[in-house]
């Protein structure tokens, strides 16, 4: 604590001070955002994942519940959320930053982002966003015809108009895809004969009237945890959201999905939605989209593709094909957030049909008037701030194929990095990049050929301690601080479906080096000696598999 801190007084003038435009370039608050802006960037080149204090010592610095009685000056205050907030936080766009989806940002996005919080739009309506509305269309509808390449005709007879709407911009994956259920709840369970729709009626009596003993919504196993509470708020129930076995690339079987399919409704559940996954959170690989959309035309289901990740693989049109099929969608998730380079809270979802959010409408007398453009009329949330406009400038700012160049080059480094592993005699590559996503672990050739040829029981055993070392290794690296990648929990078919953990990584920022890639598998190998008695386990147990 500062000892010399001065103290301010609790004043309307210095109230009303603080609403006031600072003038002239050298004002306090102009000289604090200098100031802040150097911190911010030596923050940003020196750490990576800050040096390593344990949670429970941060928490002292935040565990004052009172509300404080003394107002501090804004300069007093910035030097204290450096000291105790920055310093601890985690530098998610160093490059060698290569665990997670969220990843550096262009800095042009910082001085505009000011623009954004500064004119503190309310996207909710249009009396308080004017020319925000129609910028958030143009942004869905720029997505849309990424996704559906309509014509000119098309987006200008929909993009503005006031009864439709080409999808709904929210603060993320997870709400999108809600979003994307809710519609196709309420477009399966809509009104008929005397019947007033679930919107209206609510579950238990449209259950009664189409004669359903529940609802089900199918993805592959390696579908998101968002779903989850998505089956979960719209009273389905997690239990059904009924997973999908997928073949050894973490593809969902379309033939299981079919038998799946009659196996619900033999009891007289009724599958609603069949979700794909364009670029799944663990192992970035994409669903079979095109079998997927087949299966659902026959039976009317919703077909909603989760390419909140992936889904920028579009931007690409060396890449796109990848997702070949994901047009016959009949909506769609994407965050930008995520490789489209945009700070969190981007996530968008978009519908084939522009009538097909008529079944979420919502209408109020104050705000949200019947046919005003009024976005709110067709989102989950309310208020939500003037994000969209961070896409749109980067949509103009990178353009179409710098997208493209960011996401091929994402791409290559995966499969360098993957080539990269399968040379290595001491790692295995564990699941092959698809896209630019990857996972490998730590394993000697010899504890490699003693896990091939051990009984069931011993190669659970081995493969045990294997998964502690890579704890070990994932967890020492990342307070080591120089480099991050995740970690997660796969079945490889190879290793007859033992639990394995994997290292994990994600490439899109594009300051990541081939020379970085190597510096971790070289770290990690350095870390594992630091394991001699978990190595010797792992040793001591091949020596025993291999001489039996
Ligand atoms: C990230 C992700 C989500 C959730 O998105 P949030 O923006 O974190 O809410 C959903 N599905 C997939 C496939 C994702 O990768």
């Amino acid at each position: 604590m500062v000892s010399e801190q001065k103290t301010v007084d609790v004043s309307f003038d210095s109230l009303l001070r603080i609403f006031t435009v600072p003038e002239g370039p050298d004002s306090t608050l102009t000289q604090i955002e200098e100031k802040l802006s150097q911190n911010l960037n030596q923050f940003l080149r020196e750490h990576i994942v800050a040096e390593e204090k344990p949670l429970r010592h941060i928490e002292q610095d935040f565990s004052d519940s009172i509300i404080p009685e003394q107002p501090e000056f804004v300069s007093d205050h910035t030097q204290h959320l450096l000291d105790t907030l920055v310093s601890q936080s985690v530098h998610t766009s160093a490059p060698s930053f290569i665990g997670h989806m969220t990843s550096a940002l262009p800095y042009f996005l910082m001085p505009l982002s000011k623009i954004m919080i500064a004119l503190n739009q309310n996207l909710v309506k249009i009396e308080t966003s004017k020319a925000f509305t129609p910028l958030e269309r143009q942004v869905l509808g720029m997505l849309h015809r990424l996704i559906y390449s309509e014509n000119d005709e098309f987006y200008s007879r929909w993009m503005h108009s006031a009864n439709h709407s080409l999808g709904a911009f929210c603060s993320g994956g997870t709400i999108a895809n809600i979003t994307a259920l809710w519609v196709a709840r309420n477009n399966a369970l809509k009104p008929d004969g005397d019947f007033n729709g679930v919107e209206k009626e609510g579950l238990f009596k449209a259950m009664k009237h189409y004669g359903y003993e529940g609802l089900a919504i199918l993805v592959s196993e390696r579908g998101h945890y968002s779903l989850k509470k998505a089956a979960d708020v719209l009273g389905i129930g997690q239990e059904g959201l009924v997973p999908v076995k997928t073949d050894t690339n973490n593809r969902i079987c379309p033939v299981a999905l079919q038998e799946k399919i009659q196996e619900l409704k033999a009891q007289k559940i009724k599958p609603f939605a069949v979700i794909g996954v364009a670029g799944t959170t663990e192992t970035g690989n994409i669903d079979p989209l095109e079998a997927m959309a087949k299966v659902c035309e026959l039976e009317a289901c919703h077909f909603h593709v989760d390419a909140a990740w992936g889904g920028a693989t579009l931007m690409s049109n060396n890449y796109r094909h990848l997702l070949a099929g994901i047009e016959l969608a009949d909506s769609v998730t994407i965050d930008a957030h995520k490789q489209l380079y945009i700070p969190m809270g981007a996530g968008m979802v978009l519908f084939k049909n522009p009538d097909a959010m008529a079944s979420i409408e919502h209408h109020a007398q104050y705000i949200l008037r019947k046919g005003s453009k009024d976005l709110g009329s067709h989102t989950l949330e309310g208020s939500r701030s003037g994000m969209a406009m961070l896409v749109y400038a980067s949509m103009h700012i990178i353009s179409r194929p710098g997208y493209e160049l960011l996401i091929d080059q994402s791409i290559e480094k995966a499969k360098f990095f993957a080539s990269l592993i399968e040379k290595q005699s001491d790692f295995e590559l564990v699941s092959q990049p698809e896209l630019c996503l990857l996972t490998y672990r730590y394993i000697p050739k010899s504890v490699r050929a003693a896990l091939a040829k051990a009984t069931p029981e011993k190669a659970q055993l081995l493969n045990e301690l294997l998964n502690e070392l890579t704890k070990f290794i994932q967890k020492r690296q990342r307070e080591t601080g120089k480099s991050f990648v995740s970690r997660t929990r796969l079945n490889p078919e190879k290793w007859h479906k033992l639990n394995t953990l994997v290292f994990r990584v994600v490439l899109a920022n594009p300051l990541t080096t081939n020379d970085i890639l190597t510096k971790v598998l070289d770290e990690q190998r350095d870390i594992a000696k630091q394991a001699p008695n978990l190595m010797a386990s792992i040793k001591h147990l091949s020596d025993e598999i291999l001489a039996s």
